[in-house]
């Protein structure tokens, strides 16, 4: 699908990395494409080395005393800044994260590039609203301060590079972190934009870097430096084992939300053509979403009522031009991540699992890949075991909730988990027992920011979310004074 490339060019986005307020190339470039049109690339970015890890790293240990000794109100009045400002800016964000991405353009105007300005105005007034835990015991008073832990290095995926990087970045900055934030290379444009809003906004220089590169080479250089106090991380369990191993290297703490492969579990009880609509929707964004409900496990009694429910929704998907509004389901990222997914599809297929929809790329060509319906042969194949971040669901029965429960906790994930049922007992039992940092009751996706959010399992490690994220990116002190020894 041909995109404007003089379009993207009349935005002035930044190809250079963002270190201590100033615009710095590397020697090196590399090449961005749109899983939209992918015959020309669409920029050519700074490839970040380890010497630029340490500039950038150095620029914010050389801004973090300042920033720190800021008071939260005072930092709130520049994030509120962004905030504003990435809110003027909307229609920008979203039309380079659709090129630069695939995501729906409608998804990302509405919810997305929103979700960004929020997290900054949210951090803002959550931090400034901290009350210092006091109380007395054995004759002194005791206090719980909030100091704001050093730099910390943030490191996001390609999925929703914008919405994950002010996730964490906002509150890194608002607990008085400064911060490198290292985009996906698959994906780096938006925070680019990011950089710029932070620089337009007067954020003081180092307080906010980003830097552009390779997972392996810049990324990997930053986990392990010694200046760093703090790393958050959102991508694959492969990579969070690795950054884990950085952080330990350093006695730093991380905080890594991983890949899910969620049950999506339909009991007889249920609205069923609620739950048909919202499984249909796992396929949205391609499937590229760590959240989604994966692995449609149905109560045997009502299987045939969902799956004719289910099928109505998901023929009616339509695949196309992600700026398009009535464009359901966005192509792939990359090609490399439509042989991965196309890889999945054919092992199933040779493993003897039952393709039941799906299972090849598309007529209209390009990166797109059919919402695909798959009933595993048994528990035990790859497609249920393993995570695809493609539009790939499977489908399994049940006889009986304990049946259910013993699925939905068959993997090594425990990311999400959504239920269908109209009991609050059978909710409240079921969403107990299944492994999962998040539980949906009949909903899906439906995110307050003061709720802990991550995962369990080897789907993350910590937590972030509301008065979590602030505890992480701060040190907690202890402060006792003798009671009556001073006035
Ligand atoms: P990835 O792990 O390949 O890459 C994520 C980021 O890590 C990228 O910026 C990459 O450059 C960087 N990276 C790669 N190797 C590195 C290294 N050795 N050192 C430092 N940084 C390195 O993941 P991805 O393919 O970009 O994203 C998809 C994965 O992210 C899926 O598993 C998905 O479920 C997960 N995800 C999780 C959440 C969540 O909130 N739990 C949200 C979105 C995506």
């Amino acid at each position: 699908m041909p995109i404007n490339r003089e379009m993207l060019r009349s935005m002035n986005i930044s190809e250079d990395h963002y270190i201590g307020g100033k615009r710095i190339a590397s020697t090196d470039r590399f090449e961005v494409r749109s899983p939209l049109d992918w015959s020309e690339p669409i920029a050519n970015m700074a490839r970040g080395t380890a010497e630029d890890a340490d500039r950038a790293v150095s620029a914010a240990r050389q801004a973090f005393p300042e920033w720190a000794s800021l008071s939260a109100a005072e930092r709130g009045t520049y994030l509120r800044r962004l905030a504003d400002l990435i809110e003027r800016n909307t229609d920008r964000i979203a039309e380079t994260e659709c090129l630069d991405v695939g995501l729906l353009l409608r998804s990302l105007k509405a919810r997305l590039v929103n979700r960004g300005a929020h997290n900054f105005r949210y951090y803002a007034e959550l931090a400034e609203n901290y009350e210092e835990r006091t109380w007395s015991s054995k004759g002194t008073v005791n206090r719980v301060m909030r100091m704001p832990a050093g730099p910390a290095v943030i490191i996001t995926p390609w999925n929703a590079p914008f919405m994950l990087s002010t996730w964490k970045t906002a509150p890194a900055l608002a607990a008085g972190c400064t911060v490198v934030l290292k985009p996906p290379e698959w994906a780096p444009l938006s925070c680019s934009i990011l950089a710029s809003l932070a620089d337009e906004a007067g954020l003081p220089p180092g307080v906010f870097n980003v830097i552009q590169g390779i997972g392996e080479e810049v990324g990997a250089a930053l986990v392990r430096h010694p200046d760093v106090r703090r790393i958050g991380f959102t991508g694959s369990p492969e990579t969070g084992r690795f950054i884990a191993h950085a952080g330990a290297g350093n006695l730093v703490p991380i905080t890594a939300e991983l890949g899910g492969k969620g049950p999506f579990l339909v009991f007889e009880d249920c609205d069923i053509e609620a739950a048909a609509e919202k499984a249909a929707l796992q396929y949205d964004d391609a499937g590229q979403v760590c959240l989604a409900g994966t692995r449609l496990l149905v109560q045997k009694s009502i299987y045939d009522n969902f799956a004719s429910a289910f099928f109505k929704y998901t023929d009616a998907h339509v695949l196309g031009d992600s700026r398009e509004d009535h464009t359901t389901v966005a192509p792939l990222i990359h090609p490399d991540h439509l042989q991965r997914v196309e890889g999945f599809v054919e092992r199933a297929r040779a493993n003897g699992d039952k393709i039941v929809r799906g299972g090849h790329r598309t007529s209209i060509g390009g990166l797109w890949y059919e919402p695909t319906l798959i009933e595993p042969k048994s528990n035990e194949s790859e497609i249920v075991q393993n995570e695809v971040f493609g539009p790939v669901l499977t489908i399994q029965t049940f006889e009986n909730e304990e049946e259910a429960i013993a699925l939905a906790n068959s993997t090594k994930y425990g990311l999400s988990a959504i239920i269908y049922t109209a009991s609050a007992e059978r909710a409240e039992r079921v969403g107990r027992a299944v492994r999962a940092g998040t539980v949906w009751t009949n909903c899906f996706l439906v995110r307050d920011l003061s709720a802990p959010f991550g995962g369990t399992g080897i789907s993350g490690i910590g937590r972030e979310g509301g008065d979590y994220a602030l505890d992480f990116y701060s040190d907690l002190k202890t402060f006792q004074v003798k009671e009556g020894t001073t006035e």
